[in-house]
């Protein structure tokens, strides 16, 4: 395939802002970058035009040189120009300058000064304060960009999380049902799937005769352009950017609809295939034997057609799901309300915002039976080998809670860090005064794999461990998971009788989906905890099923869905 001239393009341009940092002359700066200006403006591709014999020094701008350059691009695929740049300071630098507010002297400066090559670099810097003290930048700048790289790594990634996206659809199902004539109406995709992060968000309605539903969704408020308006589809982009398509479906192809518009695309070419060995044709119409619409209703109906039982959205990623589907051994998913308690939170002890009984009757209002608090080890130091005073206030304070409480059971718990030797943070005298200890790794993030893997298994033999908090510590869009060899972490918590956390946080989903799932082949169960700092953040938990529900697994495998008794007896060692 001939190079297109988009590409051709960035590479004049990366080769602009590597000479910028360098602090080369300007005037040869300004050359690249009206380069790439050319050549992405061309409506015809460089590689086109060359292989016609053009003479590339008739284009604007484009001198002897860059035309040999171009020439080189097209026919190596490479510039040695570029690849020399790379040698005397790093091409990842250039990422540097999209954030708004850094410029190539920053960006130098960063580096010589920093060591700064990246944005994660960058982002770490900002966030242990070190960006503030260059001269020239301070607090204010710091934070700016700091915010700023966020939000770069989330447009990157061109994907919104999913608990940001209920927050846009939320209201809007709630302006469109109030539309005249809607009947059905359902957010398919992988909202749908609950995927942790979505594209966009694909509804689907059915309607009465006459309905004004159309009409009705581009005139939302929180509308900003209406790309496309028509009788059974129309697109908006809301305010934030965020794409909405609604498609009016015909009610006998509604099931079909929304088998189609949920996906995934490789669950959907797995049906497809099944539906053709049996002589159908399936497509977002409906389910059909030559010319005649044999099913489309319902998706209970699709399925049906197929020989298969319905199929829980969360499964459809064609990972094994259609088989399971066809042998009947389908999982009965875990649901919201199997959830008993919520085993990681924290209190105005610590970073949280509201106080143990706070959190303790919120908790209860949602309808558990037992709660966790577990604050942070790191604030509470330890003097002389004694009971740190502010945890012998908290277990006396919920002592006294307890009492007071009806049907309902305060746990005296703590977030210990993992110390990068794989101690825990305090003493075994002081965590053998608590129901359970939450383990976590808040530290020393960039330790190798066989480091960052001793490190964890080294603290579940501590007898006082039990839970492994946000286990792989990434955030979604933002930092990467630390380097750890889960399957030897999840053999050793299983065979220590310790377990692993879901952390529910809309952020962290940390065991992720496939991790879940791994946990479950190997007989390990999981807690999913919100890590919630305020009453409201204990509605994660939402999140932390719809992630599990993506991982198979059942109740039964999640420990947080045992009564209160289950539950010490599963967590003792
Ligand atoms: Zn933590
Ligand atoms: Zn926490």
């Amino acid at each position: 395939m001939p190079i297109p001239n988009h590409d051709v393009a960035a590479i004049f341009s990366k080769v602009a802002d590597l000479l910028e940092i360098k602090g080369e002359n300007p005037f040869r700066v300004r050359a690249y970058r009206e380069a790439a200006r050319t050549v992405s403006g061309l409506s015809q591709s460089v590689a086109d035009l060359l292989k016609e014999g053009r003479d590339l020094t008739e284009l604007p701008g484009i001198g002897k040189d860059l035309a040999g350059k171009i020439e080189e691009i097209v026919t190596t695929g490479r510039l040695t120009l570029l690849e020399d740049l790379t040698q005397q300071i790093p091409g990842e630098l250039t990422e540097l300058m999209k954030v708004a507010g850094l410029g190539a002297k920053r960006v130098a400066r960063m580096y010589q000064e920093l060591n700064i090559r990246s944005l994660d670099d960058l982002r770490q810097a900002a966030e242990q304060g070190r960006l503030a003290e260059l001269e020239g930048f301070g607090d204010k700048t710091q934070t700016k960009i700091l915010e700023e790289v966020k939000r770069l790594r989330r447009d990157q990634t061109h994907r919104t999380l999913l608990a940001i996206a209920a927050q846009y659809a939320q209201p809007l199902m709630d302006h469109l049902g109030k539309a005249k004539g809607v009947k059905d109406l359902i957010i398919a995709g992988s909202y749908r799937r609950r995927r942790e992060t979505v594209h966009d968000l694909d509804i689907l309605a059915t309607c009465k005769r006459g309905s004004t539903v159309m009409d009705h969704f581009v005139k939302y408020d929180e509308v900003k352009e209406v790309v496309s308006h028509g009788k059974t589809r129309s697109t908006v982009l809301l305010r934030s950017g965020f794409q909405v398509d609604l498609r009016v479906v015909p009610q006998v192809s509604y099931g079909a609809a929304l088998v189609y518009f949920t996906g995934s695309k490789p669950h959907n070419i797995a049906i497809r295939k099944r539906a053709v060995r049996k002589k159908l044709k399936i497509n977002e119409y409906g389910v059909f034997r030559g010319n005649g619409r044999i099913a489309g209703r319902t998706e209970e109906e699709v399925y049906d057609t197929l020989g298969l039982p319905w199929i829980p959205p969360d499964l459809r990623e064609n990972r094994g799901e259609v088989e399971a589907a066809e042998q009947g051994t389908l999982p009965t998913l875990v649901e919201l309300g199997d959830i008993q308690g919520d085993l990681h939170v924290h209190t105005n002890y610590t970073d949280g915002r509201h106080t143990i009984e706070q959190m303790a009757r919120a908790a209860q209002k949602r309808g558990y039976k037992y709660l966790a608090i577990a604050d942070h080890s790191q604030r509470i130091t330890v003097a002389h080998g004694l009971m740190p005073k502010a945890l012998r206030e908290q277990i006396e304070q919920i002592d006294r809670l307890n009492d007071r409480l009806k049907g309902f059971v305060v746990l005296k718990a703590i977030e210990v860090d993992i110390l990068a030797d794989g101690r825990l943070d305090l003493p075994d005298e002081v965590l053998k005064e608590l129901d359970l200890r939450v383990c976590s790794i808040h530290s020393k993030f960039n330790l190798s794999r066989t480091e960052q893997t001793e490190r964890v298994l080294r603290a579940m033999d501590n007898p006082y461990f039990n839970i492994l908090a946000h286990p792989t510590g990434r955030l979604i869009g933002e930092r990467d998971a630390y380097d750890l060899d889960m399957e030897r972490i999840m053999e050793h918590a299983a065979a220590n009788g310790c377990y692993l956390e879901l952390n529910a946080h809309p952020e962290r989903l940390d065991l992720d989906d496939n991790h879940c799932r791994m946990a479950k082949n190997k007989g390990l169960k999981v807690v999913v905890s919100t890590d919630a700092h305020r009453m409201d953040d204990l509605a994660y938990m939402v999140y932390g099923v719809g992630q599990a529900r993506r991982g198979w697994l059942e109740a039964d495998d999640v420990l947080n869905s045992r009564n209160l008794k289950d539950l010490r007896t599963l967590l003792r060692r």
